[in-house]
C-alpha cells in the first residue's frame, strides 16, 4: 500500500554555480549516527570544524563557525549583528548578489549608499576607496565572487583602505571559498561569509563564517542575553542597539560555539558532519592544489567553448575561475538548450537573471563537480545540443581543445 514512490534522484552532472554535486564522502558522513549536541564527542567535532574553517579562510580569528541555514543566513547574521539602525553602509554592486546585500542592509535599518558597475565588470578599487572617503560609512559590504556575472572583485586594496579609515569590511565569499584564494586576514576583511553548496561540495544548509575582534567589539556592545539562560537580572542591551534577530545573533552564536557552550539552537548535527568532511577534503587536497585544479579545468572548459566558436561573456581580466559565462548565440533559445542538456544528457547548466536573462548561460566548475570527466561531458553534450538547435558552431573541435590541455605533454595516445 505504497502511496509515494521510493526516493530515487537521478545521477546528474551538475555544472551550475550551485548547488553542485556533493562529494560521496560528504554524503556518507551525513549518514553516520546522530550525537547529542553537548556530547564531548560532538563538541570535539565542533572544535575541529572551527579549526578547519580558520584554515580554509586563512585567518587567525578565534570566531570561525557555521551558521545553520543556507549561505544567505550567514550574510544576514553578519549584517544584522553588525548594522545598527541608521548606520551608513556602502554596497558596491556589480551583479545580483550585491543587490542582496543592499536588501538585507535596508531591512536592518541601515542608510544604504550604493555604487553600481555594469554587469560583466568589477570596480577599480580606487573608485571604491574614493567613495568610502567621501561617504564615511560604518560598514562596506561587498561580494568577492559574483556568480550572476562570473566576475571576481580584487579586495586587498579596499580592505586596507577600510582598515585605515576604521570602516568594517564585510565580504560575501560564498562562491569563492574552497575554489579560489580567500585571504581573510591579509586582505583585512573583518567578516567573511562562505557557502557550502558551491566550492565545498557539501549540500546547502550551512554558512561557515569568520569575524575578527573589530567586528566582535561591535557585536558585544549590542548583544542581548536570553535572560532564562544566565543572570536573570542581566541588563538587556539598550533597545535601539539590540541585535534584531535571535537566531542570527552572532554574539549568542559565539557563546554557543565557545567553551561555555551557552545553549542557543539545536545544532544541525548531520549538516555539521557534512561540513567537517567537506572541509577535511579541501585541506587534504591542499588549498593551493585545489585552486590550481579549479584553474586547470577552467582553462580546459574555456578552450572547448572558444573552439566551438562560442564567445565568453564579461571582462576576461576579472573572470571568476569557478564560473564561465557563455553568450547565447543569436536565434537560439537558451532555455531550450538547458532543457535538452538535462533531459537527454543529464547535464545541468544555469541560465541567468536580471539584465542577463536570456543573454548568457553560466557553467560552474566548482568543487567535486570540477573534474575532467565533467568538463568533457558538458562540452560534448553542449556541442551535440547546439547542433540539434541548428546553431552555427564549429563542430568536432571543443572536446579536442579541452583534451589538448588535459593531455599536454602526454603522448600515450599518439
Ligand atoms: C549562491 C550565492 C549566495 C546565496 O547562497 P544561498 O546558499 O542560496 O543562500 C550568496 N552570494 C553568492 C555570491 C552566491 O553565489
Amino acid at each position: 500500500m505504497k502511496r509515494y514512490k521510493d526516493l530515487a534522484p537521478s545521477l546528474r552532472t551538475i555544472m551550475t554555480p550551485g548547488p553542485v554535486e556533493a562529494d560521496p564522502r560528504v554524503l556518507r558522513a551525513m549518514a553516520t549516527p546522530v550525537l547529542g549536541q553537548f556530547d564531548p564527542e560532538f563538541t570535539d567535532i565542533m572544535n575541529e570544524t572551527m579549526d578547519m574553517i580558520r584554515e580554509t579562510f586563512k585567518t587567525a580569528n578565534h570566531n570561525a563557525f557555521p551558521v545553520d541555514g543556507t549561505s544567505r543566513s550567514g550574510l544576514e547574521a553578519a549584517l544584522v549583528s553588525l548594522i545598527e539602525p541608521d548606520d551608513k553602509v556602502l554596497v558596491p554592486i556589480y551583479g545580483r548578489f550585491g543587490h542582496l546585500l543592499v536588501e538585507i542592509a535596508e531591512r536592518c535599518g541601515a542608510q544604504v549608499a550604493t555604487m553600481e558597475q555594469e554587469w560583466g565588470k568589477v570596480f577599480d578599487p580606487e573608485q571604491v576607496i574614493d567613495r568610502i572617503k567621501r561617504e564615511k560609512p560604518a560598514i562596506v559590504a561587498m561580494v568577492h565572487g559574483e556568480t550572476s556575472t562570473g566576475r571576481m572583485q580584487p579586495l586587498a586594496e579596499i580592505g586596507h583602505a577600510c582598515r585605515d579609515l576604521d570602516v568594517l569590511f564585510v565580504v560575501d565569499a560564498v562562491a569563492t571559498i574552497g575554489g579560489t584564494d580567500v585571504r581573510t586576514d591579509e586582505w583585512m576583511i573583518d567578516a567573511a561569509i562562505g557557502g557550502t553548496q558551491k566550492c565545498l561540495s557539501v549540500p546547502a544548509g550551512m554558512a561557515p563564517l569568520t569575524f575578527n575582534e573589530r567586528a566582535e567589539a561591535k557585536i558585544r556592545a549590542r548583544k542581548s542575553i536570553e535572560r532564562g539562560l544566565r543572570d536573570p537580572n542581566a541588563p538587556a542591551a539598550a533597545f535601539g542597539r539590540v541585535i534584531r534577530s535571535n537566531y542570527l545573533d552572532l554574539g549568542q552564536l559565539q557563546d554557543y560555539w565557545s567553551p561555555s557552550r551557552l545553549n542557543h539552537h539545536t545544532e544541525a548535527t548531520s549538516m555539521l558532519y557534512a561540513l567537517r568532511e567537506g572541509l577535511r577534503i579541501v585541506l587534504e587536497e591542499g588549498l593551493e592544489e585545489r585552486f590550481a585544479r579549479h584553474k586547470k579545468h577552467e582553462e580546459a572548459l574555456v578552450a572547448g567553448i572558444e573552439a566551438m566558436g562560442l564567445s565568453l561573456f564579461g571582462d576576461p581580466g576579472c573572470k571568476l575561475p569557478v564560473v564561465t559565462c557563455v553568450t547565447i548565440p543569436d536565434g537560439i533559445s537558451g532555455d531550450s538548450v538547458i532543457r535538452m542538456l538535462l533531459r537527454e544528457f543529464s547535464v545541468e547548466i544555469a541560465s541567468s537573471f536580471g539584465p542577463l536573462k536570456g543573454q548568457i548561460w553560466r557553467i560552474g566548475s566548482m568543487g567535486y563537480s570540477c573534474s575532467q570527466r565533467n568538463v568533457l561531458h558538458v562540452l560534448s553534450a553542449l556541442e551535440a545540443v547546439l547542433i540539434r538547435h541548428k546553431a552555427a558552431i564549429v563542430p568536432g573541435r571543443a572536446v579536442q581543445a579541452a583534451l589538448d590541455i588535459y593531455l599536454k605533454g602526454n603522448d600515450a595516445y599518439e
